[in-house]
């Protein structure tokens, strides 16, 4: 079938990877896509929020599946759109991605199913949310109830940080006025990303990742997209990830079809492993970035027929392989990310770096000049590399970035270092 892909990240380059690769495809398209994306796919200019101009091109080329990789166009809705027009499309509808969308609705709906999360109460103003903070006492954590980037949680030590977070989010400090937020208890442990593929009825599980968010090494500085990951992550035991499965995943997919909003596509839960067990701090409503990318080059099975499984409601008699190798992903930015920086530096030393064993490179913001690759964006670069253990992988994903010439770009030079530690 033509498949088409909606985005322009590391992240899609990662699905275009897969999805070229499977002898289902016979022709892929992604809007708009990146210099790298191109060698998979033929790259068109595309608007994803014009939904009624992706519908026509669909009609078009006869597209029989359509891979949404952002949340944006998810909670906009073009799965709903997309299905009304006859087009099979993979992501959730809009009410179904509110799970993204709406901390405020995920957090009522973990409550009335008993799914663990952290306790929280729901605010409309400053006022009580401060009083609230005040009796409640600090650690305390404030978000913002809608899509905020990956910006609007503040995990606040002191009373005094939250107030100021509360103030922040309903001045407009994220750019819109939050009309609600949520504040909850702080929660103890170790964080963890776990992916189940879900088909509306039920729910497969994939694999699990942790990932670096602050830019710098030892997890230090501002927080940005996502500087690097590795999947699996080493406490996501079968144990966990059977517990994650029964009391989170499987739970929200029953809840959401009981409320006539079934869920499908990938379910992305952000989960804290306390000594309790699995507590979900969030969900997303598609595949992470830079988490697919480690994901894709764990996965064994064709991608396609498990995407149109979920899309058809027939999950239940599937199941996926994975590499029981580790894949590890460094991101290279820009100077300057995650605030200001510029584009149109040259990047050379690809091929050469590519070469080296295990290792795949996904573009995240790259733009071809001729038979130049030039850099258009923070996160450029997804350098990603499987090993026997999280070090063979970490090796040859650093050994690859040292053959890369590209005097404008960095990266973290410990992506992996906690999974290397307990290694070893
Ligand atoms: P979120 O966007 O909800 O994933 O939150 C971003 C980050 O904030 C998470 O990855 C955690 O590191 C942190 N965080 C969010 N909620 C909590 C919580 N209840 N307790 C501790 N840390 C949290």
């Amino acid at each position: 079938m033509n498949i088409l892909i909606l985005g322009s990240g590391g992240r899609e380059h990662a699905l275009a990877w897969k999805i070229a690769a499977s002898p289902l495809t016979e022709k892929l398209y992604c809007a708009p896509g990146n210099a790298g994306i191109a060698r998979e796919a033929e790259c068109v200019s595309l608007d994803a929020s014009d939904h009624a101009a992706v519908i026509a091109f669909c009609k078009d080329r006869d597209i029989g599946l359509v891979v949404v990789g952002p949340e944006a166009p998810l909670c906009a809705g073009i799965v709903d759109d997309l299905e009304a027009a006859g087009i099979n499309a993979f992501g959730p509808t809009r009410w179904a991605a509110r799970l993204e969308g709406s901390k405020g609705f995920t957090k009522d709906l973990c409550k009335a199913n008993n799914i663990p999360t952290a306790a929280y109460r729901r605010f409309k103003g400053a006022d009580a949310a401060k009083d609230y903070v005040r009796e409640h006492g600090a650690p305390i954590v404030v978000k913002a109830d809608g899509l905020a980037a990956g910006k609007g949680v503040v995990v606040a030590g002191t009373i005094e940080e939250a107030e100021a977070a509360i103030d922040m989010m309903f001045d407009g400090g994220l750019g819109e006025r939050a009309w609600e937020i949520v504040i909850e208890d702080c929660l103890v442990g170790e964080e963890a990303s776990f992916f189940a593929l879900c088909d509306g009825d039920t729910a497969l599980p994939m694999a699990s990742a942790q990932d670096h968010k602050r830019v710098g090494d030892g997890d230090t500085g501002p927080n940005t997209g996502g500087m690097g990951a590795y999947s699996p992550a080493p406490i996501m035991t079968p144990e966990m990830s059977q517990r994650v499965m029964d009391e989170i995943v499987l739970p929200t997919v029953a809840a959401l079809k009981k409320a006539g909003a079934p869920y499908k596509g990938v379910l992305y839960a952000g989960l804290m492993i306390t000594k309790d067990g699995p507590q979900l701090i969030e969900y997303n409503v598609r595949f992470g970035d830079p988490e697919c990318q480690v994901l894709m080059l764990r996965m064994m099975s064709d991608l396609v027929p498990a995407m149109v499984a979920a899309c058809d409601g027939q999950l239940k008699s599937f199941n996926l392989r994975w590499v029981q190798e580790t894949a590890l992903t460094v991101v290279m930015a820009t100077k300057g990310y995650p605030g200001s920086y510029g584009k149109g530096s040259v990047i050379e030393g690809l091929d050469e770096a590519a070469k080296i064993e295990g290792v795949e490179i996904f573009h995240a913001g790259t733009k071809a000049d001729g038979d130049h690759i030039l850099a258009n964006g923070g996160r450029v670069l997804n350098v990603c590399a499987l090993g026997k253990t999280v070090r063979e992988a970490q090796a040859r994903a650093y050994e690859a970035i040292d053959r890369i010439n590209w005097p404008e770009g960095f990266c973290r030079r410990d992506i992996g270092w906690q999974a290397v530690a307990r290694e070893s």
